[in-house]
């Protein structure tokens, strides 16, 4: 990475939400206050200084930004009122529109009319695909979606949109691998990628860094939403035909499964998880609970807006269904799809859920290069430690 300077970078974050970095007087409150700052890293100063700078590269190359859980204690300490911890939260959203080789995710970030049409385009062509996509010979005695949108054809298209969403956000995380690693990319030993292979999985299942902030209730919050999302995902796109079995369809046929099926339990678990996420974080959002919730961006009204709807209308399709009500149960299933198929298309490679793969992949390469250069400076100590006449001796 070359370390030019870009006169035109303020001017591009402002366009993902930057507000306040100029207003930063290097005062150090928000590095003192900062649990990520190192005496050789004043995090988060020094990406408040690359910006004033237009260090473009070197924000590029970081991998610190995704450190921060936005705990928003160096925004509130800040006496300039430059909003130290919103500005991580833009450079979030830049480095996910960086990574981003379509170009979609940045344009998705920078103009809320582009992301309400491609809502609304995405939406209308689920709306059309359902309409001209099924057997033509609904069920009108009982809510059976199955004889409308039968699970095995369903599940076939589910399964291509994960497979065309996982590319997508494989080809993107790669990206940030190279960002992150640059020169040392080919130079790291698979072995040392292998071995740091537990901060992956540990970071991305658990979220731990979030949960070691003073504050944890925004930790439960991810938790209950993950693990709710999670449930779901695996019920409606890998589950959805049950594996062929009759015994593991989600909200398909009739009659609904009896009350302690698990199948119903999980229904249940991952409704109440993202209902009270979302709920909370929207409450927070309007009232500006907490330093993360005083700026919202259009992306985050709209993550949390589309992941209600789809929760929301799940629930009146559940409703229906226990009253046995064909006609109500069918138009929900479609308002359902078309608010739940755009929050997968575009918050899963471009937007939201995206850093959901970002974060702990970043977590995860600082532990790499750290180990890679523990063991490139180990020879050196080992030298310093021994004198030149043990060393002859
Ligand atoms: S506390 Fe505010 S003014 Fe001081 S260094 Fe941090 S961002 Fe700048
Ligand atoms: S929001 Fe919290 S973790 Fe992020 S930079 Fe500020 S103090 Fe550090």
């Amino acid at each position: 990475m070359t370390n030019k300077i870009d006169p035109k970078l303020m001017r591009d974050l402002e366009r993902f939400g930057l507000k306040d970095a100029c207003k930063c007087a290097h005062c150090g409150n928000c590095t003192a206050m900062c649990h990520l700052s190192t005496p050789d890293n004043p995090f988060p100063r020094r990406f408040v200084r690359y910006i004033q700078l237009g260090q473009r590269d070197k924000i590029l190359s970081s991998a610190e930004p995704w450190l921060c859980y936005y705990c928003g204690e160096c925004s509130e300490r800040c006496p300039r009122g430059a909003d130290p911890g919103e500005t991580m939260m833009v450079l979030r959203r830049y480095l996910t529109s960086a990574y981003d080789w379509t170009g979609f995710s940045r344009r998705f970030y920078t103009s809320e009319s582009f992301e309400l049409v491609a809502v609304a385009v995405v939406a209308g062509l689920v709306g059309l695909a359902l309409w001209f996509f099924n057997t033509g010979h609904p069920n009108w005695e009982h809510a059976d979606v199955n004889s409308l949108w039968p699970a095995a054809s369903v599940e076939i298209a589910d399964l291509v949109m994960a497979g065309i969403l996982s590319f997508l956000l494989l080809s993107n995380s790669y990206r940030c691998v190279k960002f992150i690693m640059g020169d040392l990319l080919g130079k790291v030993p698979l072995r040392i990628y292998a071995s740091q292979l537990k901060h992956l999985v540990i970071h991305g299942a658990t979220q731990k860094r979030l949960g070691e902030c003073k504050d944890r209730m925004p930790w439960y919050v991810h938790l209950l939403i993950m693990t709710g999302y999670a449930t779901v995902f695996l019920m409606v796109v890998v589950l959805l035909n049950g594996l062929g079995s009759e015994g593991w369809k989600f909200q398909r046929g009739w009659p609904e499964y009896p009350l302690w099926n698990p199948i119903r339990l999980a229904g249940y678990y991952a409704t109440f998880g993202i209902m009270y996420g979302t709920t909370y974080a929207i409450l927070g959002r309007l009232k500006k609970s907490r330093p993360a919730y005083k700026n919202s961006h259009a992306t985050d009204w709209m993550f949390l807006i589309l992941l209600q709807a789809t929760t929301v209308t799940g629930i009146l399709i559940h409703v229906a269904r226990l009253v046995d009500w064909p006609a109500g149960t069918y138009g929900l299933y479609a308002v359902h799809m078309m608010a739940a198929i755009p929050m997968l298309v575009l918050e899963v490679p471009f937007a939201k859920w995206a850093h959901l793969a970002y974060r702990p992949l970043a977590l995860y390469l600082v532990e790499v290069k750290r180990q890679y250069h523990a063991e490139a400076s180990a020879p050196e100590q080992t030298a310093v430690a021994v004198s030149p006449e043990q060393g002859r001796a």
